[in-house]
């Protein structure tokens, strides 16, 4: 196909990543974008579209826009608690729900603008959140976490979160904020009719996303699976994070976590799950059998001990592996770059050195992603007819000097780094390492009142 004239145009390569499904590197390529869609991807010979933006692309490597499959916006808020750096997970929940409980709309639409410009800054085009507390009176906080990445232009894929088992009950969080399950589903289907758009391209997508089984009522983990049928959209949870998760579902629940996910009507290709480090041979297989998604958090496995996914493993047999970089209060960082590079060494701390490259690593970052949220082909490639969000990155420098031989490993060997540029549907998020948004200090000031108020330090 000719396209003689594009909106955008990424050209001059030193290599496009393409990841698509024939996984093409065009060294000198170059990537047109016409109404928010890749029109066209071409070699240094084929005849370049002209275009309103073009963005030169020397000396750097282009790849389909990152997409975290795993986090919780608001956490950003705590980040580097001083009183959870030695907790493991279940502790450090406790120590850090009663915080949680004074987000307001306010809080939850300042911390996702600075959580979602932080990731755009590592090449993020499309997010997901996982948004499960919901104070009483706090307001339309699903609602005020889509206006900031409105406002920011990055695709969002926020999930209506919940919790439901509070102490009383045998489960983790204090009473105060969870919700009985009725009120849940309730407000869950509300949220899908609001905000999810099915269109191809579209900017927003809801989920559905019981807390984790330690934190919802096995009712609802149940109906919440058949409301996500019903409606059409995904479904998300926390699972088999560490050794705390499989002792609290051995002992609660008389069987291992990926039985309690095929008996709650969980283990299908609607699902994906965050960490997913826990699971044996036999539960990997059945996991890869059902299609099912897993966000691997490497960062937040790293700080909280939880163990090391098999992440080889998991991809061998089938599951959708994608990257999250969690909530910034476990992982502090959010970068998603950082998360890529983390998966690779873990993979060859498990599985040995040669099993975990960059390009596996990059294949999580995008189309491991996209089989998660259920968008392959539309979203983690750079391909005719999938949307136009690329990132660009250059490897100049002293960090890259020498790595002249393969761009893709040399990306994620070499550094650290941020994109040059981060563009979502056609349109420049990051130019130059910057945000093009004008808004940046003010959020940022916006941002440290709402984190010492709501941890207390003095100076708000
Ligand atoms: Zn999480």
């Amino acid at each position: 196909m000719t396209v003689s004239r594009a909106d955008l145009l990424v050209r001059n390569a030193r290599l496009v990543a393409t990841v698509d499904p024939q996984r093409r590197e065009i060294p000198g390529g170059w990537v047109a974008v016409t109404n928010g869609f890749v029109s066209a991807v071409g070699t240094s010979t084929d005849p370049q579209p002209t275009a309103d933006v073009v963005v030169d692309a020397t000396d750097c490597l282009v790849t389909p826009g990152l997409i975290n499959t795993h986090h919780h916006l608001y956490q950003n808020l705590t980040r580097a608690y001083p009183p959870m750096t030695n907790a493991a997970l279940f502790g450090w929940l406790k120590t850090l729900y009663p915080l949680w409980a004074a987000i307001d709309e306010e809080a939850v639409h300042v911390s996702a603008w600075v959580g979602l410009a932080e990731l755009a800054l590592s090449g993020c085009t499309t997010s997901t959140d996982h948004l499960y507390l919901y104070p009483r009176g706090a307001g339309d906080l699903l609602g005020a976490e889509i206006s900031a990445a409105r406002d920011l232009g990055v695709r969002f894929h926020p999930t209506r979160g919940s919790m439901s088992l509070s102490e009383k009950d045998g489960g983790l969080p204090p009473d105060h904020v969870v919700q009985d399950d009725d009120t849940i589903l309730a407000q869950s289907a509300e949220a899908v009719e609001r905000y999810h758009d099915r269109s191809r391209g579209a900017m927003v997508r809801v989920a559905l996303a019981p807390c984790s089984p330690f934190s919802v009522t096995e009712d609802l983990m149940r109906r919440s699976a058949e409301l996500a049928e019903a409606l059409d959209v995904r479904l998300h949870t926390h699972f088999a994070e560490n050794s705390e998760d499989d002792d609290f579902s051995v002992a609660t629940f008389g069987c291992r976590p990926t039985d309690y996910l095929e008996r709650t009507g969980w283990c299908t290709n609607r699902t994906w799950v965050a960490h997913c480090v826990m699971p044996n041979h036999d539960e990997v297989q059945r996991l890869g059998h059902a299609g099912i998604g897993a966000a691997h958090c490497p960062s937040s496995n790293l700080i909280l001990a939880s163990g090391i996914a098999p992440v080889v493993d998991l991809r061998a047999a089938g599951v959708h592996v994608g990257l999250g970089v969690d909530g910034s209060a476990s992982a502090d960082s959010a970068s998603l770059w950082l998360e890529a590079r983390q998966a690779m060494l873990l993979a060859k701390l498990r599985s040995g050195a040669g099993a975990g490259t960059a390009r596996m690593a990059l294949e999580c970052a995008t189309v491991g992603g996209a089989g998660c949220l259920g968008r392959l082909g539309e979203i983690g490639e750079l391909s005719v007819g999938a949307v136009g969000d690329i990132a660009v990155w250059s490897l100049t420098g002293p960090a890259f000097a020498g790595a002249v031989a393969d761009p893709v490993e040399g990306w994620l060997r070499c550094g650290p780094i941020g994109a040059r540029d981060t563009i979502v549907q056609g349109v420049p998020v990051v130019r130059n390492g910057a945000l093009v948004s004008g808004r940046v200090d003010e959020m940022l000031a916006a941002h440290g009142k709402i984190s010492r108020r709501i941890q207390k330090i003095a100076g708000a």
